[in-house]
C-alpha cells in the first residue's frame, strides 16, 4: 500500500522577515534593480520549497509566489490589462504589472508619463487579503502573457523538487473580475479557456505531474448558469493538462458540490477546517477515479493542530477510499498564517506551545500522515505531546475565566437595551450638548507626524520613559484641542496620538490577547498586518481610554468624543480562538467595551464612539449565515453602548461599507449618530438610508481623506445638499470620510477649514 501523501496549498510568499516586502519596496523606491529583486525572489522560492520538502509535504506548490497578487499574476497570464495601464503585448513586464498593482500617482507621473489609476482592491473572500480585481471588456482579448508558471515550475525542477504549479481557475477568475461594462463575465469562457489550454499543456510539456486549480467561487452561492459552466470548461481543460486537484476552500462545497464530482478531475478538496460536516458527503458520493484532499491543517489561524479531531477525519477517510486516495492537506493555503515560531522569543512557552505558524504547520501535516503508518498512533510522542497541549487549553486558567464566562452566560436582552427609545433620547442629548444644525465632526484621529511615530517607537524600545511619553501625548492633545477650537469644529476628539493601531491598541489593554513579534502576514501588495492573537477568555482590568478623554476633555467646554473600537472590528482584526464560537468571543469583547463606556460616561464623556468598521467585512461567504452573523454582531454592539443613559450620545462610524445589504442591521445598532464614509460615492450610498427610512443622525463624510487633495467649501456644500435630499437636514452630521491618521497638518486644515465653512453656509 502506498503511503498517505500530504500536501499545502500555498506557502507565504512574504518571506520569514518580510524579506519579499522590503525587496519590493527597494524597487520601487530605485535602489535595487530589477535583477536584484529577481533574485531575491528567487531565493525566497527555493528556500520555500526545500522547507516544504524538508518538513516531508509530498505535494508542493509553485506559482504560489507572487510579486504582488496572484489574481494580478492570473490577470497577466492571460493578457487582460485595461488599456489605461500601458500593456502593448508580448509579455507583461515588471514595470507594467506594478503599475497594473499601484498606478502612476500624479507625484510620479508629473508630466513625464499619464497619471495611471491602478486597478481597484477588495477583499480575497471573508480574509483579511486584498486581491486586485481584473477588469474585463466585453469583447476581451485573451493571449498567455506570461511564462511565469512554467518558469517557476522549471526553478524548483532544476533545485531537484517536483512541484504541483498552481493556477487560479478560469472559472473564479472570471467571476472575480469586474466587467467594465453591462456584460456577463462568464460570457468571456470560451475565449479565455484556450489560453488556459496553452498554459496547461506547456506545463505537461516541460514535465509537470499535475496542477492545482483553483475554483474557491465553489465556497460561494453560485447560480445554475454559473455551476453549469464548470463541466464542459474542465472538459476542455482536462483533454490537455497534467492530472488535475481541483481546490475550492475557505468554506463547504455544500450546493455545489455535486458540481465539484462531476468534473473530470484527479481530486477533490475538502476544507474539513470551516465545514468538517461535508466529509461524510464526500466520501458517500466520491467517484471512484478520485482521489479526496482533506484539509485538516488550518490555513487562516494559528492554532496547534487537535490531533484527535484530525486524525479521527482522516481514519474515517482512509478506512472508506484507502491511504493511497486521501491527501493530508492544509485546510486553503497558507498565505493567509505568519512563517514561522522561531523568532517569537517574547511568547511565554505556555501560550506558544499553543499555537503554530507555517512552518509548524508543515510539521503538522507530516506527523498526521505518519500516524497512519502507524500500528498505535496514541503511543507516538509527538501525539502525545499534541495532546498534552491540547488539554492544557482545555483547561487552563489563562484562558479560562469563570467570572467572564458567567457574565456572558447571566446576559439578558436588557444588556443590549438603551434606556429610552432615539427619538427620546435626541431631545434629552440635544438639551445637553446643544449642536447646531450640521454639527461638524472629525472621526477621531489627526495626523500621526513622524514626530508621534518616533516617539512610540523611543518609548517602546525604552529609549523614552513613561512619564515623558505621557507628556508628549498630553501637548499633542493639547495643540489637536486647540487647532479643533480655532477650525470652530462643534464636537472634537482627542486625535488619538496614543494609537497605533485600533485593534491593537484595545488588545494590549485586555486580558486574553498576546501579541506576537514577527507574526505578519500579508494583507496586500507589500502590506503586512500583525493581527493580535485572542488566546483567552477577554476582560477588561482597568479602564483604557478614561484618562486621556478627560485630560482631553479638560481643556475645552466643546463637548469631547470618546473614542473607542467596537466588538465586531477588535473580533475581525484579530487571529481569534478557535475552541469556542466566534459569537461567544466577541461577546466577551463587548462586555468589556460595555465597561469602558459606562466609565467614560462616568467621567462625565457625554459623546461616545464606537468605531465598527469591519462589521459589513464580517458577512459570511453564504447568504444562509448572514442573519446569524449579524444578529450576534448587533447584539454585540448593542451589549457595548447601551450601558449609558440616554443623555450620552452614542456615534459610531463605518468605512469601505456597501450598505445596501445590512442596512436593517445597521438601523438596529441603534446608535444615535452613524458616519460612513461617501464622498466618493457622490452620496450614492445613502439611498440605502433613505430606502429603509433610517431613523437616527449620519454623517455621510464629505471628504475623501485616502487622497491630499482639499475639497473646496462649495464641492462639500453641493455634497451636504445632495444628501439632504435623502435624510433631513435636521439629521445630518458634517465629517470627513474617515480619520486623518495619513493625513499631513496643511491638507487637514485647509479641508477642515472648508468644512466648517461648508456648514455654516448651509445653516445660513
Ligand atoms: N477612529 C478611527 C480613526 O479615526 C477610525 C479608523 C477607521 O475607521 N478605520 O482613525
Ligand atoms: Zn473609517
Amino acid at each position: 500500500m502506498k503511503p498517505i501523501q500530504t500536501r499545502t496549498l500555498g506557502y507565504p510568499r512574504i518571506g520569514a522577515n518580510r524579506e519579499l516586502k522590503k525587496a519590493v519596496e527597494a524597487y520601487w523606491a530605485g535602489t535595487i534593480s530589477q535583477d536584484e529583486l529577481a533574485e531575491t525572489a528567487a531565493q525566497l522560492r527555493s528556500k520555500h520549497w526545500k522547507q516544504q520538502r524538508n518538513a516531508g509535504i509530498d505535494l508542493i506548490p509553485s506559482n504560489d509566489f507572487s510579486f504582488y497578487d496572484h489574481v494580478l499574476d492570473t490577470a497577466c497570464l492571460v493578457g487582460a490589462l485595461p488599456e489605461r495601464i500601458g500593456f502593448g503585448g508580448g509579455n507583461v513586464d515588471l514595470p507594467i504589472y506594478f503599475t497594473a498593482a499601484r498606478g502612476v500617482p500624479p507625484a510620479e507621473a508629473a508630466g513625464r508619463i499619464e497619471e495611471t489609476a491602478a486597478l481597484e482592491m477588495t477583499k480575497w473572500f471573508d480574509t483579511n487579503y486584498h486581491y486586485l480585481v481584473p477588469e474585463l471588456q466585453k469583447d476581451q482579448f485573451f493571449r498567455l502573457s506570461s511564462t511565469k508558471p512554467v518558469d517557476e515550475y522549471l526553478q524548483a525542477k532544476t533545485l531537484g523538487i517536483e512541484t504541483v504549479p498552481v493556477l487560479l481557475g478560469p472559472i473564479s477568475f472570471l467571476l472575480l473580475s469586474k466587467p467594465d461594462g453591462d456584460f456577463d463575465a462568464l460570457t468571456l469562457l470560451e475565449r479565455l479557456l484556450p489560453v488556459y489550454q496553452s498554459v496547461l499543456a506547456q506545463l505537461k510539456n516541460v514535465g509537470a505531474q499535475s496542477v492545482q486549480l483553483d475554483e474557491p467561487v465553489l465556497a460561494l452561492d453560485l447560480t445554475d448558469a454559473q455551476r453549469t459552466a464548470f463541466a464542459p470548461a474542465y472538459s476542455t481543460l482536462a483533454a490537455v493538462a497534467p492530472r488535475i486537484h481541483l481546490t475550492s476552500y475557505f468554506g463547504g462545497l455544500r450546493d455545489n458540490l455535486d458540481t465539484a464530482l462531476t468534473l473530470p478531475v484527479a481530486s477533490i478538496h475538502c476544507d474539513a477546517v470551516s465545514e468538517p460536516g461535508e466529509l461524510n458527503a464526500l466520501l458517500e458520493k466520491l467517484p471512484a477515479d478520485k482521489t479526496l484532499s482533506l484539509g485538516v491543517v488550518s490555513g487562516r489561524n494559528i492554532w496547534k493542530n487537535d490531533y484527535e479531531k484530525s486524525n479521527a477525519l482522516i481514519s474515517k477517510a482512509v478506512s472508506k477510499l484507502g491511504a493511497e486516495r486521501v491527501l493530508v492537506s492544509s485546510s486553503s493555503s497558507l498565505l493567509h498564517t505568519p512563517v514561522s515560531l522561531e523568532a517569537e522569543t517574547g511568547l511565554d512557552d505556555e501560550v506558544k506551545n499553543w499555537l503554530a505558524f507555517a512552518d509548524e504547520k508543515l510539521g503538522e501535516l507530516a506527523e498526521l500522515a505518519k500516524f497512519q503508518r502507524l500500528e498505535s498512533a496514541g503511543s507516538d510522542p509527538a501525539w502525545q505531546a499534541n495532546a498534552a497541549a491540547a488539554a492544557a487549553r482545555r483547561t487552563s486558567p489563562r484562558i479560562h475565566v469563570p467570572t467572564v464566562k458567567t457574565r456572558c452566560a447571566a446576559s439578558t436582552p436588557d444588556d443590549a437595551k438603551r434606556q429610552s427609545p432615539f427619538a427620546e433620547r435626541i431631545v434629552k442629548q440635544q438639551d445637553a450638548l446643544n449642536f447646531p444644525l450640521f454639527p461638524t465632526t472629525t472621526i477621531g484621529s489627526f495626523p500621526q507626524t513622524t514626530e508621534i511615530r518616533q516617539a512610540r517607537a523611543k518609548h517602546r524600545k525604552g529609549e523614552l520613559g513613561d512619564a515623558e511619553y505621557t507628556q508628549f501625548l498630553k501637548n499633542e492633545i493639547r495643540s489637536v484641542v486647540r487647532e479643533q477650537e480655532e477650525l470652530g469644529l462643534d464636537c472634537l476628539v482627542h486625535g488619538e496620538p496614543e494609537r497605533n493601531d485600533m485593534v491593537e491598541y484595545f488588545g494590549q489593554q485586555l486580558e486574553g490577547y498576546v501579541f506576537s513579534r514577527n507574526g505578519w502576514v500579508q494583507s496586500y501588495g507589500s502590506r503586512c498586518v500583525k493581527p493580535p492573537i485572542l488566546f483567552g477568555d477577554v476582560s477588561r482590568p482597568k479602564p483604557m481610554t478614561v484618562d486621556w478623554a478627560v485630560f482631553a476633555q479638560s481643556l475645552t467646554e466643546t463637548p469631547m468624543k470618546g473614542m473607542l473600537t467596537g466588538p465586531v472590528t477588535i473580533l475581525q482584526w484579530s487571529f481569534v480562538r478557535d475552541d469556542q464560537p466566534r459569537a461567544e468571543t466577541m461577546k466577551q469583547i463587548a462586555f468589556a467595551i460595555r465597561d469602558e463606556v459606562n466609565d467614560l460616561e462616568a467621567a462625565g464623556i457625554k459623546v461616545i464612539q464606537i468605531d465598527e468598521p469591519a462589521l459589513r467585512e464580517g458577512l459570511p461567504l453564504r447568504r444562509t449565515d448572514h442573519a446569524a452573523y449579524l444578529s450576534n454582531a448587533v447584539e454585540a454592539f448593542r451589549i457595548s453602548t447601551s450601558g449609558v443613559h440616554d443623555e450620552t450620545q452614542i456615534h459610531t462610524h463605518m468605512c469601505y461599507c456597501e450598505f445596501n445589504e445590512v442596512i436593517d442591521s445597521i438601523a438596529a445598532l441603534d446608535a444615535d449618530v452613524i458616519s460612513i464614509e461617501a464622498s466618493r460615492s457622490r452620496m450614492e450610498l445613502l439611498g440605502a438610508f433613505q430606502d429603509f427610512n433610517y431613523p437616527n443622525q449620519i454623517g455621510p463624510g464629505v471628504w475623501d481623506i485616502h487622497s491630499p487633495r482639499v475639497p473646496s467649501a462649495e464641492e462639500m456644500v453641493e455634497l451636504l445638499q445632495k444628501a439632504a435630499q435623502a435624510i433631513p437636514a435636521e439629521r445630518l452630521w458634517v465629517n470627513p470620510d474617515c480619520g486623518l491618521k495619513t493625513r499631513a497638518w496643511p491638507e487637514t486644515r485647509a479641508a477642515l477649514t472648508n468644512m466648517v465653512a461648508a456648514a455654516k453656509q448651509l445653516r445660513a
